[in-house]
């Protein structure tokens, strides 16, 4: 999903992103470029731990990281501990300079970062939007809010969280619910044709999933559950966000649930758990019972107060949640299940999915479960975003690399 204007003609696709053709691309693992993802990665620091990593002599990889060091790619950073004999030099990553500007799009709002090229956020801020004022509309604002965001530094890449599914091959929204404007569109190619840089877009719960799996260091099998205006599910198996064969895995918004009162969806068909038990169902149903509601902010302030029927509706969406959510967990063995999102924030909601999950899953599914309300926080989905841009920026240079090393 992610694009380059400029190499567009020697472009090729490596997963659901396009890439710049290059002979060398991956390299070998003895290539300057794989010996630089590996100090990226934080996977060896100096050149002797180089060395060792990528099976090649010490003379070899002196040679590779002197070029690194030449290029401005790597820095010595001075003496590490040494384990008897000389001490070896640390090694660190230098990214070009630059930022990369990330939007979490929701309904009616959109958080917006700027991250340098190392991953640290440098700001941030939220705005109002209208997401069903369709794609034009809102890419203009956001961009332009982005580059505020960037001050003097160069944006060099964006990376979007859209609240719908994105068909990871096509790289089009799929019948998103409530983004009219938006079906079919490839986000990203838009993005990237208006702000002159690569663009990525992705589902907003894959790339919170992504987040929350960085704040959660060794955790290899998570379940991240957005609950917001809609419900929405990102996989991460052995470490790796899940996305098969289309993009569309996690999306559990169209699951039918039971005896919910034939409640029409957007798909068309009736009692889909998103039109049951998402934030914009639940603030449907309450309005249709005479309160006046805003919107999820609202829901979440009568939940403070402990209104009845509130509390009532949120533990009923839990538990509705919970079910779906109870196949997911015996099948699929997940360590963490992450709970996101405004619903997330509700102790009813939360409680529901809780008691419907231990009540329906076999012990040994649970035993070692942690069912959590997100560790990544608010920004979760935006840590997501800017790690999956910087990794593709960082591999598209290291395409570049082994093209001009040939
Ligand atoms: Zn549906």
């Amino acid at each position: 999903m992610i694009r380059t204007r400029r190499r567009q003609a020697a472009a090729r696709t490596r997963g659901d992103t396009v890439v710049p053709d290059s002979p060398i691309a991956a390299g070998s693992a003895a290539s300057a470029a794989a010996l630089l993802r590996l100090v990226r990665d934080g996977a060896a620091n100096s050149r002797a731990e180089l060395a060792r990593m990528a099976g090649i002599s010490p003379s070899t990889a002196a040679t590779r990281v002197e070029e690194l060091l030449r290029l401005g790619l790597l820095r010595d950073v001075g003496a590490g501990r040494s384990r008897g004999g000389r001490r070896p030099q640390h090694l660190e990553y230098m990214p070009a300079p630059g930022v990369v500007g990330v939007a979490d799009l929701g309904a009616s709002h959109a958080s917006l970062a700027v991250f340098d090229l190392l991953g640290t956020l440098v700001a941030e801020r939220e705005d109002p939007i209208a997401i069903a004022d369709g794609p034009d509309a809102v890419l203009q604002i956001v961009l332009g809010r982005l580059r505020e965001l960037a001050g003097d530094a160069a944006l060099r890449g964006i990376a979007l969280s859209l609240p719908g599914p994105v068909d990871a091959t096509q790289r089009r929204m799929v019948s998103p619910s409530r983004m009219p404007g938006w079906n079919g569109v490839d986000v990203a190619a838009r993005m990237s044709e208006l702000a002159g840089v690569p663009a990525l877009a992705d589902n907003d719960a894959n790339l919170m999933a992504v987040g929350e799996a960085a704040a959660a260091p060794g955790i290899e099998h998570l379940v991240f559950v957005k609950a917001g205006s809609g419900i929405g599910c990102g996989v991460i198996a052995d470490g790796r966000l899940h996305r098969g064969a289309h993009g569309m895995a996690g999306d559990i918004s169209h699951v039918s649930v039971p005896d919910a009162g034939h409640v029409l969806c957007s798909c068309g068909r009736y009692d889909c758990l998103d039109a049951v038990a998402s934030g914009a169902a639940i603030v449907g149903a309450l309005r249709d019972a005479g309160l006046v509601v805003e919107d999820m902010t609202t829901v979440l302030r009568l939940a403070n107060d402990a209104d009845p029927l509130v509390t009532r509706m949120l533990r009923e969406a839990g538990t509705r949640t919970g079910n779906v959510l109870a196949t997911i967990v015996n099948f699929f063995n997940p360590a963490v299940l992450a709970l996101g999102g405004h619903l997330s924030q509700a102790e009813a909601f939360v409680a529901g999915v809780r008691s419907a999950i231990y009540t329906q899953c076999l012990p040994m599914a649970t035993d070692h479960l942690e069912i959590v309300v997100t560790r990544a926080g608010r920004l979760g989905g935006a840590h997501g975003a800017a790690r999956r841009i910087l990794d593709e920026l960082f591999e598209q240079d290291m395409a570049a690399l082994g093209a001009s090393a040939t």
